[in-house]
């Protein structure tokens, strides 16, 4: 015979097919969106401007650890009086964990070199703006579903670590891309310089742009809730700009280490200490903690500008129109 109260008993549900019964099951929302990009894949465009030879194809090469400029042609004095601002495009897809991101780093040579330089920055406002151009057309077009994103995410700006601060050409280069592209200043070659000297430099750096009222990338605010690590994390990133970058494409030996390094008769260079450079703390900006917001931040505001602007224009033109046409219609009754 059956016991009553078992039977009462295995009626009842148990714990976890209790919190079974209340579990919807949207706690899984942020893994099923996990899988999707994980599948889908990532994509960042970077674009790197400054004069010729101050380190940029080093420092991308050491920020990704590919080799980007293999086939790079370097030209001579004569040649580059002549040469105008190109833009060169490089695109590598690199998997980590599993994980597939397709980086297209957008070159510009030429930049800086002529004897005049007025302007010299034309040719990549025109490309950024192109890009949102194509966007914009995809975007209104009837196969939206595979569009490619060719938009500029970030321009990393090269600083010359000699002189006593920004130069003419820095600020109009900045003041021009600004409302256009995310614009991450960086002073370069920063083994040129002593730490004291760094300082110095970046405190200027830092009372010019305000000065001249120029719009740099700027962190987001750190929420109250996020734990302390990430606070002083984000305490110094945003203390440190503009970072002071050193880069290396040969690997050294260093207290017992291989390390990407430069050798000097008085000692060795590492690109990957913070002591020396702020390479890692950009490292980490660009690929760790801001790449999302850099393209959010393209997405939502940069874009969204030059499509308002591109709208406004449309209606005007059909205002303008119809205002003819209206007006025609008049004079011929
Ligand atoms: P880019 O023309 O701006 O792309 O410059 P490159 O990356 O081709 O570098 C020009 C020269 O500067 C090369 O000889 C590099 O080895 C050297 N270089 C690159 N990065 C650094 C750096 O951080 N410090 C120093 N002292 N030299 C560097």
């Amino acid at each position: 015979m059956l016991d009553r109260n078992a039977e009462a008993e295995s009626e009842q549900p148990t714990q976890t097919q209790q919190s079974e019964k209340e579990y919807v099951g949207f706690a899984t929302l942020p893994n099923q969106l996990h899988r999707k990009s994980v599948k889908k894949g990532f994509d960042f465009t970077l674009l790197v401007a400054g004069e010729s030879g101050l380190g940029k194809s080093t420092l991308v090469n050491s920020l990704f650890l590919t080799d980007l400029h293999k086939d790079r042609k370097l030209l001579n004095a004569e040649e580059r009086i002549s040469q105008t601002v190109e833009i060169t495009k490089h695109t590598v897809d690199i998997e980590e964990k599993g994980v597939k991101l397709k980086l297209t780093i957008v070159d510009t040579p030429g930049f800086g070199d002529a004897v005049n330089n007025t302007a010299c920055w034309r040719p990549i406002t025109d490309y950024i703006d192109q890009q949102f151009e194509q966007y914009f057309r995809d975007e209104s077009g009837l196969n939206r579903k595979n569009i490619q994103d060719n938009r500029v995410h970030c321009c990393l700006y090269f600083i010359p670590p000699f002189g006593h601060g920004l130069h003419p050409v820095d600020i109009e280069f900045m003041k021009a891309l600004q409302d256009k592209v995310n614009v991450v200043p960086l002073i370069a070659k920063a083994d040129c310089l002593t730490p004291f000297e760094i300082k110095k430099l970046k405190e200027r750096v830092r009372e010019e742009i305000d000065k001249y009222g120029i719009k740099i990338y700027q962190f987001p605010h750190c929420d109250s809730d996020e734990d302390e690590e990430f606070k002083q994390q984000d305490k110094e990133l945003k203390e440190s700009t503009p970072f002071a970058v050193i880069g290396s494409n040969t690997v050294v030996e260093a207290r017992g280490h291989r390390v990407r390094g430069r050798v000097y008769p008085w000692g060795i260079v590492e690109v990957e200490n913070p002591s020396h450079c702020d390479f890692v703390k950009l490292r980490t900006m660009l690929i760790r903690t801001h790449m999302h917001d850099l393209k959010d931040i393209t997405s939502d505001c940069h874009y969204e500008n030059y499509r308002a602007q591109c709208i406004q224009n449309m209606t005007r033109c059909e205002h303008d129109k119809t205002y003819t046409w209206s007006q025609k219609k008049v004079n011929y009754e």
